[in-house]
């Protein structure tokens, strides 16, 4: 998961995690990075295409991001159910976008959208020695 810019500038940081601890996730890495426009552009690589893909690069270097790897059973469901639809106007009530979300793209956090890419983006920013997991 990443907690975006717009997470950190509207001090939300401490209210994520708790509905992360809430939620009976496990956090097993957690940092708080700046991400480069190289960083972005890879990190987001797959929506190279999409119109909306050199404002989300500038937008997810414009300022320090939280990357983390939470651990559950069915993490990467589990998480995408409680972060809710990209756009926070469509996002459910108590989800963690209708909460905190500024507009579709600054939506407060990311989560990775499969198991497989969650592995290829969690050892994107992670090293072994960062990670708890046992
Ligand atoms: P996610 O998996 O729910 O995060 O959504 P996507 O993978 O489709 O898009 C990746 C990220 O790009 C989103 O989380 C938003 O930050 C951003 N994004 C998606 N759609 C739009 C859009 O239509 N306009 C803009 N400006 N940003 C978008
Ligand atoms: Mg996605």
């Amino acid at each position: 998961m990443i907690l975006k810019p717009d997470t950190i500038i509207n001090k939300h940081i401490g209210h994520i995690i708790t509905k992360i601890e809430e939620n009976g996730f496990k956090i097993v890495g957690l940092k708080l990075i700046r991400m480069s426009r190289k960083d972005a552009e890879k990190f987001y690589e797959v929506h190279k295409e999409r119109p909306f893909y050199n404002d989300l690069c500038n937008y997810m270097s414009s300022g320090p991001v939280i990357v983390g790897v939470l651990e559950a059973e069915n993490a990467v469901q589990k998480w995408r159910d409680l972060i809710g639809a990209t756009d926070p106007k469509e996002a459910k009530e108590g989800t963690i976008r209708k909460l905190y979300a500024t507009n579709k793209e600054a939506n407060a956090v990311h989560g990775s959208d499969s198991v497989e890419n969650a592995k290829k983006e969690i050892s994107y920013f992670f090293s072994e020695r960062e990670l708890s997991s046992d």
